[in-house]
């Protein structure tokens, strides 16, 4: 009998819970191709932002008044530093009182790899910011100026240079299925990303929605979003290029509002589950294939990390399982982090 052991490095983000206040399109110059953040966040579009501090301060305060910890909260939906000096300088105040006052442990934000300087970079710092979500979307030059996005791949390169050398916390959201990119170039882009020195990414798969320039697009017949199958079995392949690096999202949030207004694409509610799925099917299969050369498999060993997923979204994945030599009855769980396969 011989045994194979190998590592399970994947691990999704567990951090202190975040309270968001969303600032749809706030700092935007431009609208890029594929973007509703609007639906997405589910709120309105507004050139005073104290709306949605007002919002999320009330969360925040709910959540010490129910004697929770603090938690984190994040600007999203737009580009915060982009803002104007007035709407930018009333959020970092806020942030700043929350700090103060004991309602948000720190904060984060999200923004576009062209807004960014030192000096912005040093000032939210000092405002008690303590990671910066990068929406790079993808290094390919011809999907970011398809997408309308306004740079090259170099400054999204740059940004995330700049991050890392701040000391802050460097987090890259990726947009895999863009106009004019492949799975192979989503691939080369985690890689990137990872390289670049991400401390975690985002995975959000190009969704057609309603109002979008992309939704013109896809309604002339110029754009083809990926499907469902397609898209899984890139992520999967993603999170398994990330490594160590965690992935902290699949998908963006499924909002009802959203999913009315989605015209095609990967939208799916169980969309990161069974990416994960996927990856533990093809590590499986993977490894039994080039561990077992022919011979009998006699004992699975598994994470029990991966307990919640193995088996698929609706059982997907007990076929293909059974396939290799894996039923559930044949499994042992373990606290470990490492695959054990017997062959006999
Ligand atoms: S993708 Fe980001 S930068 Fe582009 S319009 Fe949407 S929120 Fe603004």
């Amino acid at each position: 009998m011989s045994i194979l052991v190998l590592p399970w490095p994947w691990r999704k983000q567990a951090g202190q819970p975040v309270v968001p206040c969303f600032l749809p399109f706030a700092g935007c110059r431009t609208r890029c191709l594929y973007c509703a953040q609007h639906l997405q966040t589910g709120r309105p579009s507004r050139a005073d932002p104290s709306p949605a501090l007002d919002a999320c301060e009330a969360m925040l305060r709910l959540r010490l008044e129910r004697g929770l910890p603090a938690a984190e909260a994040a600007f999203y939906g737009g580009t915060f530093t982009g803002q104007s000096e007035a709407s930018l300088a009333l959020c970092l105040a806020r942030a700043e009182r929350w700090m103060a006052e004991g309602l948000a442990a720190c904060w984060r934000c999200s923004t576009r790899p062209d807004c960014l300087s030192r000096d912005m970079l040093r000032r939210l710092e000092t405002a008690g910011c303590r990671t910066v979500e990068l929406g790079v979307q993808t290094f390919g030059a011809e999907a970011l100026e398809r997408s309308l996005r306004g740079y090259g791949p170099d400054c999204a390169r740059l940004a995330m240079g700049l991050v890392r050398q701040s000391g802050l916390a460097l987090g890259c959201q990726l947009l895999p299925g863009l106009p004019g990119s492949t799975p192979e170039g989503f691939f080369a882009d985690v890689r990137e990303a990872c390289a670049l020195g991400a401390d975690f990414l985002r995975f959000y798969p190009c969704l057609v929605i309603r109002g979008t320039g992309l939704a013109r697009l896809w309604e002339e017949g110029r754009y083809r979003p990926w499907d469902l199958a397609t898209a899984v079995e890139a992520l999967a392949r993603g999170l398994a290029l990330a490594g160590p690096v965690p992935v902290a999202r699949i998908g963006v949030a499924y909002e009802e509002e959203l999913g009315r207004s989605v015209l095609a694409g990967p939208w799916d509610r169980d969309l990161g589950t069974r990416a994960w799925s996927r990856l533990a099917l093809r590590t499986l299969e993977r490894a039994v294939g080039e561990g077992g050369q022919g011979r009998r498999l006699s004992g699975v060993w598994l994470p029990r990390r991966i307990q919640g997923f193995l088996w698929g979204q609706d059982g997907e994945n007990r076929q293909a399982l059974a396939a290799i030599g894996i039923a559930p009855s044949a499994v042992a769980w373990i606290q470990e982090d490492e695959i054990r396969l017997a062959f006999a």
